[in-house]
């Protein structure tokens, strides 16, 4: 099976196993994992934030972060496709009390003019925004890198307003790698930032947020409050370690391999290239194949290829450490001969 389903797929590497086995452990409740703290310090310093929390995934992460920024009753503005509004269980509204305030964004970045014009006044009718939330590829926009500049002035307007910033970057080395832009000025232009580091950077379980030190300490405790407080879990947060020394330039290996999988898929009849492919992930369109996404899906399982259904008509796939370029190769060979 050629699996380009989601780069979470990706299996840790023999020097990311190596550093499990040898890691010096701790309890990290007791703050007293060396690994974890080690994992912690170098996230932050590579974000350029003042300190920095491992948490067992991006939703947990992303949601400590609603948690800690906000108060039930209030509203945060995210865009109407993020990975927060559509995929994390209305965790939002079901732990944090927030209610969402969708705006629908361009490839992915909302118009600093709507989200201005979304933030409430005072009016005894009217909740409070308590938080935005940003998101760097965005997912659903097929892997797209918001630009830099539309996270400034969203950032300059929230601050105007006294109201914090998320990024929800779970593939934001993906968005630093494709634009050579650093991920500390992403990070510069939000008060806290979540990102994967089980995604392309290959590591087995984990995420990171980061923000200011009286931020992460309140954090601490909200991760601690749902569970998530782990003890000698060095174990796994060494691989991360692993991750961040050596696995994020070759991410451009990644978004080389979606290019030229973009380029074979679009060139076959009765496919279409729905994104502009900016990193790891192609959308196709299969309508006019005359299959529907799912038909599409179980044809290609058939023939040793996974992906998954991103809408009616739509498939994802996602390039990642596991797949080479001669499987993405092979793949594109694979599809001319399936809708031959
Ligand atoms: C994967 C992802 C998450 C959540 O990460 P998990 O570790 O799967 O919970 C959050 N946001 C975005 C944009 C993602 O792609």
């Amino acid at each position: 099976m050629i699996d380009l389903r989601s780069d979470t797929v990706t299996k840790p590497t023999k020097e990311m196993r190596q550093a499990a086995f040898d890691a010096p452990v701790g309890d990290d409740v007791y703050g007293e994992d060396p690994s974890i703290n080690e994992l912690e310090r170098l996230a932050a310093e590579k974000l350029g934030k003042e300190a920095a929390l491992y948490v067992p995934s991006g939703t947990q992460g992303n949601q400590i972060a609603v948690l800690t920024h906000c108060q039930p009753g209030q509203e945060v503005i995210l865009e109407a496709t993020s990975h927060i509004f559509v995929y994390e269980g209305a965790a939002i509204s079901a732990l944090a009390g927030v209610q969402p305030m969708t705006i629908k964004g361009e490839r992915g970045a909302m118009n600093p003019r709507d989200v201005a014009a979304a933030i409430r006044g005072e009016n005894i009718h009217f909740p409070e925004t308590g938080l935005i939330c940003l998101e760097n590829t965005h997912n659903k926009a097929g892997g797209a890198v918001v630009p830099l500049e539309n996270m400034q002035a969203i950032y300059e307007t929230a601050k105007e307003r006294g109201i914090p910033v998320h990024l929800d970057g779970a593939r934001l080395f993906n968005a630093a790698v494709a634009s050579g832009v650093d991920v500390k000025e992403y990070a510069a232009c939000t008060d806290t930032v979540q990102f994967c580091l089980s995604k392309g950077l290959g590591a087995p379980v984990g995420s990171i947020i980061a923000g200011s030190a009286t931020f992460i300490t309140r954090a601490r405790k909200w991760r601690k409050r749902l569970g998530g407080g782990m003890r000698q879990a060095g174990i796994i947060a060494a691989p991360g370690l692993v991750a961040l020394r050596t696995m994020i330039d070759r991410l451009a290996d990644d978004h080389a391999n979606a290019r030229i999988l973009a380029e074979g898929l679009g060139a076959i009849a009765g496919l279409r290239i729905e994104n502009q492919v900016d990193t790891n992930i192609l959308l196709v369109n299969t309508e006019d194949a005359g299959l529907n996404s799912e038909e599409f899906l179980a044809r290609l399982k058939d023939v040793g290829v996974l992906a998954v259904p991103f809408g009616p008509n739509t498939v994802r796939f996602v390039t990642h450490y596991d797949v080479s370029r001669e499987q993405v190769r092979e793949v594109v060979g694979i599809m001319e001969e399936l809708l031959r």
